[in-house]
This record gives structure tokens, sequence and C-alpha cells, in this order.
């Protein structure tokens, strides 16, 4: 489903990653691992158009989209729940998930596609007319998966879902991301929760300094020396 082949990315002189190749087949979780600033988050912004690379190929369905504006990059199935969260303050939680529906063009879908995301969120239902800005961390994380998948991703990149949440709600959300695979969409989960993003990747891939250097299925790297002594604490 996505292909990205030998991924050069730069901040002005700095090179944030070097050659990164990697895939992800469809219905799969692929998790990239790293430690900070290993260049995780970079590689999701180059995917969604966010930040360009310097040179390198990303195929989505055997379609280049590496010069394509994020705009279409949406429109054509990839979405991003970036770090931190980012919902819209000031917006109720129904107004930032119809935001999240803003480029879909069938919008007949959309009272049973917000169904959907209050089924899988109820808290979401609970709290739908009250201002985004005041959930807690873990209902502001379940709010922007619920906005990317209002916007009917084929393939969802998560971006530290796990960062700042009180364990309980990390449970509840790796969770989610797991039935979101079973019910059809591709997951891209980039995490420095490296246990975690293991435990439920069918594939994953280690970043180091901007290079991958290891890569197998998840099962495989939770077992790999290199991943325990530096990634799960030994
Ligand atoms: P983190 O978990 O801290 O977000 P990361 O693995 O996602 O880490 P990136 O944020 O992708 O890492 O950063 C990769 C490298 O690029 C780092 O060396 C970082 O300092 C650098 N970098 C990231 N964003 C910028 C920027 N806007 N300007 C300059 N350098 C940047």
């Amino acid at each position: 489903m996505l292909k990205v082949e030998n991924l050069n990315v730069h901040y002005g002189v700095i090179q944030a990653l070097h050659d990164v190749s990697f895939e992800v087949g469809e219905g799969e979780i692929v998790s990239l691992i790293g430690a900070n600033g290993a260049g995780k988050s970079t590689v999701l912004k180059v995917l969604s158009g966010l930040h360009r690379l310097t040179s390198g190929k990303i195929l989505f369905h055997d379609q280049e989209i590496q010069k394509s504006a994020t705009k279409k990059i949406v429109e054509s199935g990839i979405s991003l729940v970036p770090e931190g969260r980012h919902v819209f303050a000031g917006l109720t939680v129904l107004e930032n998930l119809e935001m999240g529906a803003y480029l879909r063009k069938d919008k007949g879908n959309l009272k049973k596609d917000m169904d959907h995301v209050y089924e899988r969120f109820p808290v979401l239902a609970e709290r739908k007319n009250q201002d985004a800005a005041t959930l807690s961390g873990g209902e502001q994380q379940m709010l922007a998966m619920g906005r990317a998948l209002m916007s009917k991703p084929k393939l969802l990149l998560l971006d530290e879902p796990s960062m700042g949440l009180a364990p309980i709600f990390i449970k509840e959300i790796f969770a989610i991301i797991q039935e979101i695979q079973k019910q059809g969409t591709t997951v891209l989960l980039i995490e420095q929760n490296a246990k975690l993003a293991l435990s439920i990747a069918n594939r994953g891939y280690v970043l180091e300094t901007g290079k991958v250097v290891l890569s197998g299925t998840g099962e495989m790297l939770l077992n790999s020396d290199e991943v325990k002594k530096a990634y799960l604490g030994g």
C-alpha cells in the first residue's frame, strides 16, 4: 500500500533522514520506533506533505505522492494524528469531528460515520457539546483519532499516541488502534514506547539518527537483543 524509497530529508543544513526505506502492507500495523530525535516525526511530516523531502520516493497505491499537497494526500486516503493531538480549542467535540470530514466528497454518510466514532469512543458522545480544550489528555487523543477517522482514511498515521497519557488511557488507546486495524484501516504507528508499539505491530522498523538500522516482525523485534538493550531497558 505504502512504499517509501530512499528518503533523504533536511532541515536547512541538518540532515534528519538518510536513505530511509520501508513498506506498509494493506491491513498491517507497522511501528516505527526510535529514541528522541531519531527522525520518527519527520517521516510522518514528509508522508503528509507538511515537510518536503530532498530526494527519494513515496508511493501510495503505486502513485508517487512525494510532491502532492497535503489536501491531495488526505483526499487520497492518508490521515495524520499529530503528536500532541492538536485538537481545535474553542470548537466543540462535535465540531472537531466535523472538521475531520471537511475534505470528504461523500458527505451523505457523515451521520453514520459520526455514530461509528461515538460507538468506538463513548466518552466523545458524552462530551460532544463540550469545548475540546476542556477534555483530558486521553480524551483529546481519542478526539484526534476520531477526527482523523472521519476523513475515512485507508492509512492512519499515528504520532506518539501514548505521549503524556496515564497508563490506563494508553491501554485503552492501544486496544482501539487494534480495533481500527480489525475494521480494515492500515496503521503506521510512531512511538517511543517500543514495547507497546511492537506488541501490537505486524512489523516494525528501528530508526537511529535518521537511518533504519533494523526491521522485522513485531515479535522478532521484541525478542531481539539489540532492541531489548537499546529500547526495552535490557
Ligand atoms: P521526537 O520523538 O523527539 O519527536 P523524532 O524521532 O520524532 O523525535 P524528529 O522530530 O523527526 O525526531 O527529528 C529528527 C531530527 O531533525 C532531530 O535531529 C531534530 O533535532 C531535527 N529537527 C526536527 N524538526 C526540526 C526543525 N523544524 N528544524 C530543525 N531541525 C529539526
